[in-house]
């Protein structure tokens, strides 16, 4: 039943220590009454049986709740605050833009100072043969915009048959219909009717959990490279449009490819003309310690999907960066059919592009791109000297300001948990009681970490720290 919002219950505004605050007793009743949450169990959150957080404040690598918490946040929001919280940089600059011009659509060829001058800083910072981009609000939908994209090109070059989308088995790429087609994790496809019919999924790629234990890295690769080319000719090469992945997977599992996994797979997309989409939404704008993963690892990708870290998330803006040979063909496209029939209204969204403008400069003269790989480099190496002989430390794993530590119930015959145990959650709730955010990720008892880029020596250290005593805690 719900509460009546009475007078009384309508929240007052009082200013301590120069700030506005909310204060209202019936927040969290109001918030398991009448707030659906994204990926929570909406059950137990609506019958208060879960833990929840009202989210205050933000500053550097740390947020503040209601109750007075303060928190190291290592997995800056959802890996993208990347800039860290509180920067008045940016919020400067969204508030000018909302004073100036809040918004201005981008159809027909209408732009604003914004959203133009943000295309030409990410071109700029992409690789040399990407040639336009196309701004959406999320990761998901700018995946749902290339496909849609992917399917138009095929159709304008006569290939009406070539509309399948191979993507791999813990691969992250959304949850819309398409999106969430194309991520390969169980929770997002079970009880909603996906994947759709046009997507397939191949071998993730990801050493530790290899099936045949026996195989060598350089084996393991040839074999997902071997997986993927017999799925091609399965289904037949003309029915096949793109493949997409990740640089490195995220949400799967944060693990980095296998030594050679994307030297084996583009040179077979190539020869079956498929288009290579690489999803940066998290690695994109320095994550990895370059600007870009696909830089970092070599590929050569026709779409480049980004969002998160081009805002570092003060607003929400996404993108599709298009290569020369796509754009020519969506060219080709338009001249034979008229204007493209796809936008959003809130495509380049002006203060969303004002937030990435601000945020870009400040990527650059704070030199996180390379802080990120630097202290990423340290942050890694520290928890695997802390943890890395733990009898319930399968693996420990990163690469720049990424990180995952994943616990097995027997290390030496890698046997895995029962899920149902749900190991990581304790942990990670016992990690929050000292000040510390990792995340539980969703397949697999596996802790993440994606810092700010901007975090310190002595965040590292206290993240390692923290961390290693809640797992050794856990299992005293
Ligand atoms: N692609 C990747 C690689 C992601 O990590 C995510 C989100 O975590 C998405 C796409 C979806 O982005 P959004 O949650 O903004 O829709």
């Amino acid at each position: 039943t719900k509460s009546n919002v009475s007078d009384n219950a309508v929240p007052t505004f009082v200013i301590t220590k120069g700030q506005i605050m909310l204060k209202n007793d019936l927040l969290e009743q109001w918030d398991r009454e009448n707030f659906l949450h994204p990926s929570t169990h909406l059950a137990q959150h609506a019958r208060g049986e879960s833990p929840a957080r009202i989210v205050t404040g933000g500053k550097g690598c740390h947020i503040t709740d209601r109750d007075g918490n303060r928190l190291l946040d290592a997995f800056a929001g959802l890996y993208c605050v990347n800039v860290g919280y509180g920067r008045d940089e940016i919020a400067d600059a969204i508030a000018a833009q909302a004073k100036e011009l809040a918004y201005y659509h981008a159809y027909v060829g209408h732009g604003t100072e914004a959203s133009i001058t943000l295309s030409k800083m990410v071109l700029d910072r992409a690789p040399d043969h990407m040639s336009k981009v196309y701004f959406g609000l999320s990761g998901s939908d700018a995946n749902e915009t290339n496909i849609k994209l992917v399917w138009y090109y095929n159709n304008i070059r006569g290939l009406p048959e070539k509309k399948k989308i191979i993507s791999r088995w813990r691969g992250y790429h959304g949850s819309g219909l398409m999106s969430g087609s194309l991520t390969g994790l169980e929770l997002f496809h079970k009880k909603f009717d996906l994947p759709l019919t046009q997507v397939l999924h191949t071998e993730a790629p990801y050493y530790y959990r290899r099936a045949d234990r026996n195989q060598s890295e350089a084996e393991f690769t040839a074999y997902c490279a071997a997986e993927l080319e017999a799925l091609i000719e399965r289904e037949g090469a003309d029915t096949v449009a793109a493949f997409i992945g990740e640089p490195m997977l995220g949400t799967g599992g944060i693990v980095p490819p296998p030594a050679g996994y994307w030297e084996a797979i583009q040179p077979i997309l190539e020869k079956h003309d498929i288009l290579l989409i690489a999803d940066e939404v998290i690695t994109g704008f320095g994550r990895l310690g370059t600007m870009f993963g696909s830089t970092h690892y070599g590929i050569k990708p026709d779409i480049i999907t980004i969002a998160k870290g081009l805002t570092s998330a003060y607003a929400p803006l996404s993108g599709s960066i298009i290569s020369d040979k796509v754009w020519q063909v969506l060219e080709q496209g338009t001249d034979e059919n008229g204007p493209l029939g796809h936008g959003w209204t809130y495509s380049a969204h002006p203060i969303g592009a004002a937030a990435g403008v601000a945020n870009l400069k400040l990527l650059d003269s704070l030199n996180l791109v390379s802080n990120a790989g630097a202290m990423g480099a340290y942050f890694v190496k520290a928890m695997q000297d802390a943890l890395g002989d733990h009898p319930h430390v399968g693996d420990v794993r990163g690469e720049g300001m990424m990180c995952a530590v994943e616990l097995v119930e027997d290390r030496d015959n890698r046997v895995y948990f029962d899920p149902a145990k749900k190991v990581t959650y304790g942990i990670v709730a016992d990690m929050a009681q000292v000040g510390l955010i990792g995340r539980a990720m969703p397949q697999g008892d596996i802790i993440g970490f994606a810092p700010p880029l901007c975090l310190t020596r002595p965040e590292a250290d206290e993240i390692v720290a923290k961390t290693a005593k809640a797992i050794k805690a856990h299992f005293d």
